[in-house]
């Protein structure tokens, strides 16, 4: 399998899963444990907590709190200040937050918060004046992500966070599920308050995250009982996981091949947008605004979904949008947000690149698809304009 999907999920490394090993085999104590098995797996936890705080660029180590994903860890942010300032409860965030914020969001806005959605223009990208306008002396918290988990777009979090900073009292949440990893973070030296973060987006397993929580800024604990991490989340610690997650961030921090995969995602971009006349980038594609390893490329008339499953069947995992709502048959509010017409944001394809893809498996993509557009467009309900743009497509191949 050829697989173009990391943004829903990347293979474990096999350096993490070795580093995993020996705590799923023979350190098997439970941390909290006095005896020398539970003093190793505490070791192994708080020299994990020192690989993440490094990647991130924490100040230190006890900023870093280990949960079991990205959604809880936005979760337990918005959530956990908001049960904190109750009467702050005016929040700002953006109209293409992954769901773990946006449904959150909405559903704050059903029990009596007020929020504020930040619109985006049609590469994506947000206007930071709405921000300036929008902010106000009882907003409780900014919640924008680092970068789109459909399109790659980055948000300039650094410039975003000195502008909530400057302008108000508010608490400065990212979700940086997608960016970790794939751009330089640095938070100490930002006004970030709270980042969270998944392993299993950079080559650690399913079911560890991590939330930054800034040194002074006060959260409830997320889970009420004993005393695992420092009190703020309650629960014996997931030892191999964290130690996987620890072992990725090592890995993510020595990785210096962003630059060749940004290469194969122009690629591969370059010859679809060449080969295939009904098809567009959505999101901006300024480098220096994108993340390296994403593509979100719209074939207008076709079902996205048709797409996914002939490219499945040559061999190519690919994703329509976000896997979350890969099940629904709605098109994506990200693209909504970005009006990309309704027959280009049902056509869209997420091809999303990570370290173990070559420029062979790129290749092969680029020489399969064109065929597969052609022969959706053909068998399309579609009337002959469409017949038109296949014998253009054909055309362009020949
Ligand atoms: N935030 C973003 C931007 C994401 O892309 C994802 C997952 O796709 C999440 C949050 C949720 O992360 P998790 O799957 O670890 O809950």
């Amino acid at each position: 399998m050829i697989y173009l999907d990391n943004n829903a999920t990347t293979r474990i490394a096999p350096e993490v899963l070795e580093a995993m090993q020996p705590y799923l085999t023979e350190v098997y104590g439970n941390p909290s444990s006095a005896h020398s098995l539970g003093r190793q797996m505490k070791a192994a936890v708080e020299r994990a907590r020192e690989q993440v705080a490094e990647l991130l660029g924490a100040a230190q180590p006890s900023e870093i709190v280990f949960t079991s994903c990205g959604s809880e860890s936005d979760n337990w942010a918005i959530g956990g200040f908001l049960e904190q300032n109750p009467t702050r409860r005016h929040i700002i965030t953006t109209r293409v937050e992954h769901e773990a914020v946006r449904n959150l969001c909405e559903h704050l806005a059903q029990i009596g918060c007020e929020v504020t959605w930040l619109e985006v223009n049609e590469r994506g990208e947000l206007n930071l004046d709405d921000l300036r306008r929008a902010l106000r002396r009882d907003t409780g918290i900014v919640s924008i992500m680092m970068a789109n988990n459909e399109t790659g777009v980055l948000f300039p979090i650094d410039e975003i966070g000195r502008i909530v900073r400057e302008n108000s009292d508010a608490v400065f949440h990212v979700d940086g599920v997608q960016a970790v990893g794939k751009v330089p973070i640095n938070l100490k030296e930002s006004n970030v308050d709270l980042f969270a973060l998944s392993g299993h987006k950079l080559h650690a397993p399913q079911g560890i995250g991590a939330l930054y929580i800034r040194d002074g800024v006060k959260l409830p604990p997320f889970i009420i009982g004993g005393a695992q991490e420092h009190g703020q989340r309650a629960g014996t610690s997931a030892v191999p996981n964290i130690v996987g997650l620890g072992a990725a961030c090592e890995l993510a921090r020595k990785f210096d091949e962003h630059e060749r995969i940004a290469v194969l995602r122009d690629r591969l971009e370059t010859a679809l947008l060449d080969q295939i006349p009904n098809a567009r980038v959505n999101g901006t594609t300024d480098p220096a605004k994108r993340l390296p390893n994403t593509a979100n490329i719209s074939f207008e008339y076709v079902e996205g979904e048709n797409i996914l499953l002939h490219l499945d069947k040559a061999g190519v995992c690919v994703s329509t949008g976000s896997a979350c709502h890969s099940t629904t048959k709605q098109s994506s509010p990200t693209l909504r947000a970005m009006n990309v017409p309704h027959t280009a944001a049902q056509g869209s394809i997420r091809f999303s690149l990570g370290r173990y893809n070559t420029e062979a498996e790129i290749d092969y993509t680029i020489e399969v698809l064109p065929g597969i557009i052609n022969k959706l467009i053909e068998m399309s309900p579609y009337d002959e304009e469409l017949k038109a743009l296949s014998q253009k497509a054909k055309r362009g191949k020949g």
